[in-house]
């Protein structure tokens, strides 16, 4: 058997070593390393594959989102809503732009953001929601806009995790995740689904004023060169990361489908289960669909109820299967984002699935004896 690996991207880059080598040593001849053909070439093939108006690149999926917050012009004490249960980018950089983070509890089965404690955390100072579309499955959009519109907020997508799922909404439209709300960020580090060979990151949005101001910011607030006309940062996606991602974009919905497939075995392995809770998909689909992009699994998680967990993980670990629990500490309780506005009462969920989740290993090369070694370990710990 092949060695397990938690993300195989060297496994994924065998299948595409030849064109990657060919765009790389050509960037490398042309000596256009920032800005170049290739970057504007994947803007376009992307908002082409999102149905999007804009695309506009940057250096990594962090920027992206502090970015789309300074374009939206969020001013110090203006608070947004997040969720609890997510990576700290998130509301990091809602932090670091002096915005006031107000975290919520997410949902028990897909661990996206809960809409009904979104609205609960709603005050007259409240400006945007971020809703993060967690381990490859979009957040409730439907509510979550109903709930802007109402209240006047913006909505932006943190689509670090899901690039190429579809929402289909209530009235049957199917879009890509990061095209719904007003704007949206992604990432392209490398083990992310549309990963590219070091940093990377993009912002989507169809509003053309929101990305012109955006493609200002990105490039130190210029829109005529030398001239400066807001505050900005440096934040570039550079060729050879644009080359890479170009040869791996039309293969997306190819590796989203292995994603897929991958978790499909998983969760038959673990049906009937006692103890194991698989994951959940919704958005219009029942189980794990085989024709549309309802989850696009950045993460296979799964629920151990048992008390196992630690045990469990520790057991994969010493049998050579890696394996990570995301995430480990609830937003709230983190010592940089401590407030007291929070009480313990108020994240049920996210303090239970703390001690619960555990994500396998997940990607484009697993094989089927892989995929048995592991759920056999996974099935007789948890029944020992
Ligand atoms: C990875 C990730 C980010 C940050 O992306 P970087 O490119 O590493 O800065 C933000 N939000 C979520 C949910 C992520 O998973």
């Amino acid at each position: 058997m092949r060695k397990i690996q938690m993300v195989d991207l060297k496994g994924q880059y065998e299948g595409i070593k030849k064109e990657v080598n060919d765009s790389i040593a050509e960037i490398l001849d042309s000596s256009a390393f920032i800005n170049g053909p290739q970057v504007h070439a994947f803007q376009k093939e992307l908002e082409d594959y999102l149905g999007v108006k804009h695309v506009i690149p940057c250096a990594n999926g962090t920027d992206a989102l502090q970015i789309c917050m300074m374009g939206l012009g969020l001013q110090p004490g203006d608070e947004v809503i997040t969720a609890d249960f997510t990576f700290a980018a998130t509301v990091e950089v809602i932090a670091l732009l002096n915005l006031t983070p107000v975290l919520v509890d997410v949902e028990p089965d897909t661990f996206n953001i809960d809409v009904a404690a979104v609205e609960r955390a709603i005050t007259r100072k409240t400006k945007a929601i971020v809703p993060v579309h967690l381990f490859g499955q979009c957040a409730n959009m439907d509510a979550i806009m109903d709930l802007a519109d109402k209240h006047n907020l913006y909505v932006i997508e943190d689509n670090a995790q899901a690039i190429g799922a579809d929402y289909t909404s209530k009235d049957g439209r199917k879009q890509k995740a990061g095209t719904i709300g007003h704007v949206a960020s992604t990432s392209f580090f490398p083990s992310k689904n549309l990963g590219c060979y070091g940093d990377g990151g993009a912002i989507f949005t169809n509003d053309d004023d929101l990305a012109h101001t955006i493609r200002g910011m990105v490039n130190h607030g210029m829109y005529k060169r030398y001239y400066h006309d807001v505050v900005g940062v440096n934040s570039r996606l550079d060729s050879i990361q644009a080359a890479v991602l170009r040869t791996k974009l039309p293969h997306l919905d190819s590796y989203n489908k292995r994603r897929r497939e991958a978790a499909r075995k998983y969760s038959k392995a673990f049906a009937g289960q006692p103890n194991i809770v698989v994951p959940k998909t919704v958005n219009g689909c029942e189980g794990i669909c085989d024709t549309c992009d309802c989850h696009v699994f950045h993460q296979y998680t799964l629920k151990i109820l048992n008390g196992k967990r630690d045990a469990l993980v520790q057991h994969l670990n010493d049998n050579g299967v890696p394996c990570g629990v995301y995430y480990p500490v609830p937003l709230h309780q983190q010592k940089a984002y401590r407030d007291e506005r929070y009480k313990e009462t108020d994240f049920p969920v996210t303090n239970q699935l703390i001690h619960e989740v555990m994500s396998l290993p997940m990607h484009t090369e697993l094989d089927d004896e892989q995929i048995g070694y592991i759920t056999n370990l996974v099935i007789r710990f948890v029944n020992s």
